[in-house]
């Protein structure tokens, strides 16, 4: 249960200098450290942009930090174990590479919920939901979920969907499809799309499925524009 997790109120009131230090400490004049959250106004502050939803043990946050070295990237896990292994094992990779893997960090969620609280609207440019799963549960509103991420996901912004089970695949691509603000992108854009390799082997899942010689269903949407409300 997840009831005792807690939340921000708004994304306002997230402090991000807590998990990317090095991106939100300055050093004034005499060299002292200062944080840019005194410093700089909340609007020129970096902003997360790549959130890994139900990241498990972070294979996909590790490929991809040294890919886009500026991009904060966010994994969010619900599991008190393996949130603490992902924290963990950045600290480590952070100590043994200097100036390294610090755009990347992870917090206890559950992501099926109050994303809103955690990003504004159009912050997220890269998503990887692996909750969406979850859609066999009955009281589950898959639309409700889509549309969430389409508020969150910027114009542009693209959702990367892999499973290794079919009947899943076909299930999320309908359910894509259905939703009025995601578009299908075209075979040519996903084999040149620099995340997509590190999607179908950088996770551990992905490593698994690759072992047992598995196929792997990869669905890629962009979020499109939306003339009533964006
Ligand atoms: N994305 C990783 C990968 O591909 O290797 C992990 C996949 S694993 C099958 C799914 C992960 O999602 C688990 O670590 C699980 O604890 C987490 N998870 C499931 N529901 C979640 C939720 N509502 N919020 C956050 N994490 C969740």
């Amino acid at each position: 249960s997840d009831h005792y997790l807690e939340y921000p109120v708004s994304p306002a009131h997230m402090d991000w200098s807590r998990h990317y230090p090095e991106f939100f400490t300055l050093k004034n004049d005499n060299n002292d450290q200062v944080s840019s959250t005194q410093q700089n106004p909340p609007s020129i502050q970096k902003k997360v942009e790549f959130a890994d939803l139900g990241c498990g043990y972070g294979g996909l946050l590790v490929a991809l930090s040294t890919v886009f070295p500026d991009t904060l990237m966010l994994g969010m896990e619900i599991r008190v174990k393996v949130e603490e292994y992902v924290r963990e094992r950045i600290n480590a990779l952070r100590a043994q590479n200097s100036g390294q893997y610090q755009n990347i960090s992870i917090i206890r969620m559950n992501a099926m919920k109050f994303l809103p609280n955690f990003f504004e609207k159009g912050q997220i440019r890269i998503l990887k939901p692996e909750s969406i799963r979850l859609g066999s549960s009955r009281e589950f509103n898959v639309n409700q979920l889509l549309s969430e991420y389409a508020y969150v996901l910027r114009v542009g912004g693209i959702i990367y969907t892999i499973t290794d089970v079919k009947d899943l695949h076909e299930w999320m691509v309908k359910h894509l499809e259905e939703h009025p603000l995601f578009e299908r992108i075209s075979e040519d854009e996903v084999e040149t799309d620099p995340v997509v390799p590190h999607v179908r082997t950088a996770t551990e899942e992905g490593k698994k499925v690759e072992r047992n010689n598995g196929d792997k269903f990869l669905a890629c949407y962009k979020r499109i524009f939306d003339n009533d409300s964006d």
